[in-house]
């Protein structure tokens, strides 16, 4: 029997190894694995505990001593949880998350056996580094990288099995320096956007001291059963299935949307989130989304340096305990054609230390100015840096979904709701007058009264785009499920500081010629308007028409990775990351080849895996079944029964031997292509043969015979799982 009816039948088995999920206070449980600040007071002198919370505050260093006495308190903490191991744990720019464990054991040099966790290997650590992805940054005889402790992520510890670690989150630099990780340059991004926006909070209130970005992902998934995903190899190598036929039923009743969860994956969910609350993550919803055997869960957004760190380790946590349920999660972008993929909507805002939402339109008039002046600065950073914004969600995997009329375009635009349409449109057509202290632009800032039709606003139309303001905050929704968000919200971190400065520099200049504080701020949030309207845009960002209007407007479409990366090192890209202190030029070009070596990389594997199953899973299912055919046309004949009377079989054998000569014809073609492209040396070159030449030219169409076959193919000798079963049984 193929492995698919072993699988199909093992999934109709009753299964009595079910793990039992135990129902638990979320209060009792959440972050009981997690060093935070309670546990700190309780296990850390008070010396340690004040450099530590000083340093989580204001990112003070942390004295060395000091540093051993913190360690020996987690040290401490861990072992009361049967903690045996520590390991760095970091987010290298392969996109997974990496750990080297050590043990707390170790042999004193009389041969005592002791358990030790020093200052200095809680403050850095040196993994080999070489085999982790670096842009040319380090060459492999300089393979040196180091992990250096980021005390404002606490530490916590992961079970697997029984075996506990402890994990203390780092980031990832070279020797020289250089980052090789996600957090470094987001914590960077982090500190120049705190600058930035406290510098012009302090235009309307002196009290700011610290502006911090939030970050509320939603994270969108695949269940699907693990015997009939061990059956697909596509699925078990790409995350996605190359190959499959549409269903007869797909997502066209949309009954999934909403609709009650199956069992199976309550308690897969239910599971997961147990483990996630004891990590301090925060979950707080669960539904099913459009697409069958699709989810989503989101939670109460954070800061978003923890914000990135509880998304990465969510990732890491279902997949682990989809596991225990024989479950396999898909966090890839497009799983399946022909039904919804899969992203990760990024909703951030601004949150100041007096306890404001910067982007919340505020009571009176006045704090309605502040909340104009950064949401308006928000907009002109995506008009202006719009490519570089695109550039930050680019991915082999996220180019199926944008575009595909069920996410968001790749053209960058901005919706912002008919009634903040209407205030932007009010400032902009006041240009020419100057604005005066009584003026009513500015008093007619009186948004509170109007909140319920900016909510009302935001419901529908903007789900067609790829970033939206949503009341209190903007939602990138453009981001890849299989994204660290660490690397977009850098970026957005990045271009709005900047923006804040220019616009902090052209009001003082203003006001040193004399213009009133609110004068000056209403004339630059004005300017900014009018140059950065273009990237509003209020419509179905699905439609044709759309596609249209935004080239007329001069906004970029690109639609593939190898050519939106281009944005990352324009000489306006450079200067950017430069003048913020965020990428020097060689990090900056080290991550784009980073980029173009994953894009490569990833569509080499599928390319080959569409090779192999066809070769070995397709053709012969195929060829069993000509023969067949064959078969039986020569015995019909020699019965000499007339023709007509198996003209059915005569057309069905053509078609199935036109299709598999198809396949053949076309995997020989695409092999040469990507021999071809291999031997291209710039990367650039090559991931645009590989995009151009490889993929457009032949996945689809050898996915097209291939899929013809499945439909004409006895059932008995399909040896893949079909779409019906993957979205369907479970
Ligand atoms: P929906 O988008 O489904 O209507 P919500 O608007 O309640 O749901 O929130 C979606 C996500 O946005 C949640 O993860 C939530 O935590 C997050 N969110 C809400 N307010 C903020 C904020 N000020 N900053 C960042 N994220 C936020
Ligand atoms: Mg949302």
């Amino acid at each position: 029997m193929s492995l698919r009816f072993e699988a199909i039948k093992h999934v109709s088995h009753d299964r009595t190894n079910e793990p039992e999920v135990k129902s638990q206070k979320i209060t009792a449980i959440f972050g009981e694995s997690v060093f935070n600040i309670k546990t700190a007071r309780e296990f850390l002198s008070d010396e340690a505990y004040k450099s530590l919370i000083n340093s989580i505050k204001g990112s003070k260093k942390i004295e060395r001593n000091v540093a051993g006495q913190i360690a020996t308190g987690i040290r401490a903490w861990a072992e009361t949880k049967g903690v045996t191991h520590f390991t760095h744990w970091f987010q290298p720019l392969t996109g997974s998350t990496a750990e080297k464990h050590d043990s707390f054991f170790t042999l004193k040099s009389d041969g005592t056996a002791i358990e030790e966790f020093d200052g200095a290997a809680l403050i850095q650590q040196e993994p080999d580094a070489s085999s982790f992805p670096s842009g040319g940054l380090r060459a492999t005889f300089e393979a040196r990288g180091y992990t250096a402790w980021d005390p404002s992520s606490p530490p916590f510890i992961i079970e697997i099995g029984n075996g506990k670690t402890l994990c203390v989150p780092t980031i990832f630099v070279s020797y020289t320096g250089e980052s090789l990780d996600y957090k470094a340059p987001l914590m960077k991004a982090t500190e120049a956007l705190n600058k930035a926006a406290v510098t012009v909070c302090n235009l309307f209130d002196k009290n700011v001291n610290k502006v911090t970005p939030t970050l509320g992902w939603e994270q969108e998934y695949f269940v699907i059963d693990e015997a009939l995903v061990n059956a697909r190899p596509d699925l078990v190598q790409c995350g996605r299935t190359v190959f499959g036929a549409a269903p007869a039923k797909g997502q066209q009743l949309e009954d999934h949307y909403f609709g009650s969860i199956p069992e199976r994956v309550y308690a897969f969910m239910r599971d997961y989130e147990n483990e996630s609350y004891k990590l301090g993550i925060p979950l707080r919803t669960r539904h099913n989304e459009v697409a069958p055997a699709q989810f989503e869960c989101a939670p109460i957004f954070e800061e978003v340096n923890i914000a990135v760190d509880h998304n990465i380790l969510l990732m890491d946590v279902m997949t682990r305990v989809a596991k225990r349920h024989h479950l396999v999660v898909l966090l890839h972008e497009k799983p399946f054609a022909g039904i919804n993929g899969s992203g990760k909507h990024n909703n951030w805002s601004l949150a100041t230390d007096t306890g404001v939402n910067l982007l919340a339109p505020g009571k009176t008039p006045k704090t309605n100015l502040m909340f104009l002046t950064f949401f308006v600065n928000t907009i002109k950073a995506v008009h202006d840096y719009a490519d570089i914004l695109r550039a930050s969600i680019a991915s082999a995997s996220n180019d199926f979904r944008l575009g595909a009329n069920e996410a968001p375009p790749a053209i960058i635009s901005v919706f912002v709701g008919e009634y903040l349409t209407k205030v932007l449109n009010d400032v902009e057509s006041r240009v020419g007058t100057k604005f005066d202290e009584q003026d009513e632009a500015i008093l007619k800032l009186d948004l509170h009264r109007s909140i319920p039709e900016l909510l009302m606003d935001n419901t529908d139309r903007n789900r067609t785009s790829p970033f939206a303001f949503t009341g209190n905050k903007f939602e990138f929704r453009a981001v890849g499920s299989t994204a660290n968000c660490g690397h977009p919200m850098t970026i957005l971190n990045t271009i709005v500081a900047d923006t804040l400065n220019k616009f902090a520099a052209e009001v003082e200049a203003l006001i040193e010629k004399g213009d009133k504080k609110e004068i000056a701020i209403m004339q630059v949030i004005q300017k900014y308007i009018v140059s950065s309207k273009k990237i509003l845009f209020e419509g179905d960002g699905y439609s044709e028409e759309w596609h249209k209007e935004a080239e007329k407007r001069g906004l970029p479409n690109l639609k593939t990775t190898p050519i939106a990366l281009d944005a990352m090192i324009t000489e306006k890209a450079k200067k950017l990351f430069k003048e913020n202190n965020i990428y020097s030029h060689s990090e900056l070009e080290a991550r784009y080849e980073i980029e173009l070596e994953k894009y490569i990389k990833k569509v080499q594997i599928e390319a080959r895996i569409m090779g192999d199953l066809a070769t070995n899973h397709i053709i012969p299912s195929a060829l069993k079944y000509q023969n067949e055919l064959l078969k039986n046309v020569s015995l019909l004949r020699e019965a000499a029964l007339p023709e007509k009377l198996y003209k059915g079989q005569l057309a069905l054998l053509k078609d199935v031997s036109t299709h598999i000569q198809q396949v053949y014809d076309n995997v020989d073609a695409m092999v040469e292509e990507r021999k071809v492209a291999n031997n291209i040396t710039n990367s650039r070159d090559k991931a645009i043969a590989y995009e151009a030449k490889v993929k457009a030219q032949y996945f689809d169409k050898i996915r097209y015979h291939v899929d013809k076959l499945e439909q004409l193919v006895d059932d008995e000798l399909w040896t893949l799982p079909k779409y019906r079963e993957l979205l369907f049984l479970r």
